[in-house]
């Protein structure tokens, strides 16, 4: 197993604590991994800072080609990805395989092309006697720091942009899952230039910290907890760095008296319980309208209940565990104050699952009401909380009474209605009729404090840019 970061073009042994990683299926140990130290930390940016006057400089093209040589090793090391993968996060290995794999791939050949399409918006005469340009240029060192619940995703998505637009990055994969951002740097050893990437491993304390707050990093993207965003933001205010925040969500989902209920359940049952709801996009806070409530409430928790948990390397498991004993003594705390609570009923699941494993049963919860912290908070989790409403805009109103807006659906068969909601609904995205769904071409981002700057798409490059004017006299 790669268990080494990449420093300047070399794969090296961390110098810092030893950590265990573990298999949360078994709640047992893959491997011990050492941390870098702050030393390894700071030689990791300064690689990185000395490789950014090179790569900057490389033609598009160039960029294009490496991170599309990647994409292909990627490719042809999926089953050993996907196995790492889903060893070390308990997610199903088919869905490691057909659903992530091809996904990660994807994103970096589109960031290949996007990064040969990256234009300024104006070329012109805006003072007699003198031409303007706006160019788009790289910012330098990017500190990127990803999280546990998609990990080799969060990576494609923090390093294809940047390294297409000509930023050298720093990665920190979380410590809980960084075996397959370890195994990528293999590839980006051979593939791209000493220093264009490096990839330190670690706590946020002891790695995360240095890396953010070091003065040679120009921009900080992170996708994790808003807790963990306020803290970089404020512990790195007084350097004004660019900072690119993919912080939490709590999805509402909009189902009228008019939808097809049959999808409706079908898609939450998928959606809502994907990667165990561990998902910042979960479709987890539900509003059903009071003609079909009763009759939608039934019918997903029967589908709920026949969801199949089970290990990583089961073919028929459809839920794996949660990332850790912590995290599920976590979700299990939120779904006990919830049920104590008289008007709600446990539809279905509500309990861990004794074993090594971090397990929780696929959980619904109904008739939770709008203050509730079941429906205010993320759980992140196999959890769905239904709440029961009367019409549009009281439906409306409690989606956007929220602190999060990354995500949201609405799911009717009335076309008016679907546009007069996704209008005023306060996500980053709204789905019609689906949830989840992602493409790299579309921008992937939140708004109030599910952050703010995109993933995916030109918008997704652009944020790993500069916005400078040039201009000449004639
Ligand atoms: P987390 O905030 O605990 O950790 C995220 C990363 O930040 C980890 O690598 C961690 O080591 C690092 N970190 C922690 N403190 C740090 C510090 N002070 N300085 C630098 N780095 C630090 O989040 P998590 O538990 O790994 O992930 C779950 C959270 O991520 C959820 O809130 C979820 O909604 C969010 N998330 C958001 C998106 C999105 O696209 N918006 C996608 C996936 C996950």
């Amino acid at each position: 197993m790669q268990t080494k970061l990449l420093i300047n073009g070399q794969l090296i042994d961390g110098e810092g604590e030893r950590l265990a990683v573990l298999n949360p299926s078994l709640g047992a140990p893959l491997v011990q991994i050492a941390e870098a130290s702050e030393a390894q930390v700071d030689a990791a940016v300064r690689a990185a800072d000395a490789a950014f006057d090179g790569w900057s400089q490389t033609a598009p093209k160039d960029r294009a080609m490496l991170l599309l040589r990647l994409a292909d090793r990627i490719e042809a090391h999926a089953e050993e990805l996907a196995k790492l993968e889903s060893d070390n996060c308990g997610k199903p290995f088919g869905a490691a395989l057909n659903d992530e794999i091809p996904a990660i791939a994807d994103v970096f050949r589109y960031f290949a092309g996007a990064s040969r399409c990256l234009s300024g918006s104006a070329a012109g005469e805006y003072l007699p006697g003198h031409t303007s340009m706006i160019r788009r240029d790289p910012l330098g060192v990017v500190a990127s720091i990803a999280p546990w619940n998609y990990p080799l995703m969060m990576a494609a998505w923090k390093l294809a942009p940047a390294l297409a637009a000509g930023n050298t990055v720093v990665l920190k994969p979380s410590e809980q899952t960084p075996l397959t951002a370890l195994k990528l740097a293999e590839f980006l050893a051979e593939i791209f230039p000493a220093g264009v990437v490096n990839i330190v491993f670690g706590r946020g304390a002891s790695v995360g910290t240095p890396l953010v707050t070091h003065a040679r990093v120009r921009m900080v993207s992170l996708t994790g907890s808003i807790a963990t965003g306020a803290n970089i933001i404020s512990s790195t205010a007084a350097s004004v760095k660019r900072m690119h925040m993919e912080l939490g969500g709590k999805a509402p989902v909009l189902i009228f008296d008019d939808a097809d209920i049959e999808a409706a359940v079908e898609g939450i049952r998928t959606f809502g319980f994907y990667n165990a709801g561990q998902d910042c996009t979960a479709a987890c806070r539900i509003y059903a309208q009071k003609g079909i409530y009763e009759k939608f409430v039934a019918a997903l928790g029967d589908a709920v209940g026949n969801l199949k948990t089970g290990l990583q390397n089961d073919a028929a498991t459809e839920l794996g565990p949660l990332i850790t004993a912590q995290h599920r003594d976590r979700v299990s705390g939120f779904v006990e104050r919830a049920s104590g609570q008289s008007h709600i009923e446990v539809v279905t699941g509500g309990k861990a699952v004794a074993g090594d494993g971090f397990f929780f049963q696929p959980t619904v919860l109904a008739g939770a009401q709008q203050d509730d912290e079941i429906v205010r908070n993320e759980v992140f989790g196999p959890v769905v909380s239904v709440t029961p409403f009367d019409d549009e805009l009281q439906a409306l109103s409690w989606a956007n009474d929220s602190d999060y807006g990354l995500a949201s659906s609405i799911w009717t068969r009335d076309v008016g209605r679907a546009h007069r909601l996704s209008a005023r609904l306060q996500y980053g995205c709204t789905w019609v009729n689906t949830h989840f769904m992602l493409v790299s071409e579309m921008p992937h981002g939140g708004v109030k404090r599910s952050g703010y700057g995109k993933d995916m798409s030109m918008y997704g490059l652009e944020d790993y840019t500069a916005v400078r004017h040039v201009m000449f006299k004639h």
